[in-house]
């Protein structure tokens, strides 16, 4: 079933969104785009004369409630959105009533789903060692399937429109689509929109293929890097993982974020992309500083000669311009993780060096795909996010999704 074509008058929708927004120290919400991005679904259904059970997790409470993670803090918020009254349930277990009172047009929307630990089905209290793991876990599970099958028990149709979780079998986002049947469950249109983005990716790669993968690690990105190293033309590898390659080349990295146990890894991607005729764009240059500050003092060397007590916290101008070269002439571009800490505006040259280059590479008909919380804060920062082709509200789906892995949240619809 598609969202456009369900007739949702007279219906109760659950929807799964992601409305893990950022608060600022008095409660409120710092940025709503996430809410906005669901606006389409959940006006869709209100507008067809259905009412809405929203659901949501927001940030990690382990399984417990807390009241700093509580959406309660977002109520008005999502009333201000929809332009409509919205009712809260404290208890996502216990809001059959308050569900079944809904009349058509009204919302409802559920506390945190991570307060109970069924959400994500993971035991709690129990470490994987411990020789009564397998049984928690098993029985963890069960609770998991009882509790998606009270969530469902609200609605008459489930729609799941949170792309930022779809790589997560949890009960709100793939376990409660089994107690509903292929006509009454379907993708939201962010999703439909996400899904659609990947698939310009990977369907029809328009050459050539520029991969941009930043941020601090190796080791959280090496699926993809080597996923993507059968795909691409140019692959950028930059931010923190830039100095674990120098090291592993034998270069002195001073103070700089370095993965020492991932430097053979690092030489292992050297050599494959050699092998296979990737273009590994990687920094030559660096923008060293004496302190992990904003005003530290800073100077421009070599990526493999920082002198001890500085550290690389952006791209040099040498590196940024080999960015821009191999990123201009693409046709298909892929971003994910800063160049350095953009979060110090001293440190946003790389960043902004290569969201430059995206978007005179899209104005010259390229597709670009930015995700990934901390691109996507780059390109809201330099106020460039209407410039590229797709922002996509995924970091861990995204980039699994591209890695074609299928997501049991898309799998859990189309069953
Ligand atoms: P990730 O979560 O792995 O995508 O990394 C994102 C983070 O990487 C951002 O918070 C950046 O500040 C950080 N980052 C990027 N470049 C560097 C660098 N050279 N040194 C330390 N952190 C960095």
């Amino acid at each position: 079933m598609t969202i456009d074509n369900y007739k949702f008058n007279g219906k109760k929708a659950i929807v799964r969104v992601d409305f893990n927004v950022p608060l600022g120290e008095n409660g409120k919400v710092t940025d709503d785009t996430r809410i906005r991005g669901a606006l389409p679904t959940l006006k869709k259904i209100l507008e067809d004369g259905g009412s809405l059970i929203i659901m949501s997790h927001m940030g990690k409470p382990k399984g417990k409630f807390n009241p700093k993670y509580s959406l309660e803090q977002i109520k008005d918020d999502v009333a201000k959105a929809l332009g409509r009254d919205v009712k809260f349930a404290k208890d996502c277990a216990d809001a059959s009533e308050a569900a079944a009172n809904l009349k058509p047009g009204e919302v409802l929307l559920l506390e945190n789903l991570r307060f109970y630990p069924e959400e994500e089905g993971k035991p709690v209290g129990i470490e994987k060692d411990d020789p009564k793991y397998e049984e928690a876990k098993k029985e963890m599970k069960e609770r998991q399937k009882e509790f998606a099958k009270k969530l469902a028990s609200y609605a008459d149709v489930y729609v799941n429109d949170a792309f930022g979780t779809a790589h997560r079998k949890h009960a709100s986002t793939a376990v409660i689509a089994d107690s509903f049947d292929a006509d009454n469950k379907m993708l939201g249109y962010l999703m439909e929109k996400e899904v659609q983005a990947v698939d310009n990716i990977l369907s029809d790669i328009k050459r050539p293929f520029t991969a941009i993968m930043g941020g601090s690690k190796v080791s959280t990105k090496i699926g993809i890097i080597e996923n993507l190293m059968d795909k691409v033309d140019n692959l950028i590898l930059c931010g923190g993982m830039t100095y674990t390659f120098a090291k592993a080349q034998g270069g002195k990295v001073g103070n700089s974020i370095c993965e020492n146990d991932k430097l053979d890894l690092a030489l292992d991607i050297i050599k494959k992309a050699k092998e296979k005729g990737v273009n590994l764009v990687l920094g030559t240059d660096c923008i060293a500083a004496d302190s992990f500050s904003n005003d530290a003092k800073t100077m421009v060397v070599s990526c493999m000669d920082i002198p001890d007590g500085w550290e690389g916290l952006d791209a040099g101008p040498e590196t940024r311009k080999a960015f821009a070269n191999a990123i201009k002439g693409a046709k298909t571009i892929l971003w994910n993780g800063p160049a350095g800490v953009f979060e110090f505006d001293n440190f946003t040259a790389g960043s902004r060096a290569i969201a430059e280059a995206i978007v005179e590479a899209t104005n010259n008909g390229a597709f670009s795909l930015v995700g990934g919380g901390d691109s996507v804060a780059c390109v809201n920062k330099f106020e460039m996010a209407d410039q590229v082709s797709y922002v996509s509200t995924g970091g861990g789906a995204l980039l699994e999704a591209i890695e074609g892995k299928i997501l049991p949240g898309i799998a859990a619809i189309k069953k």
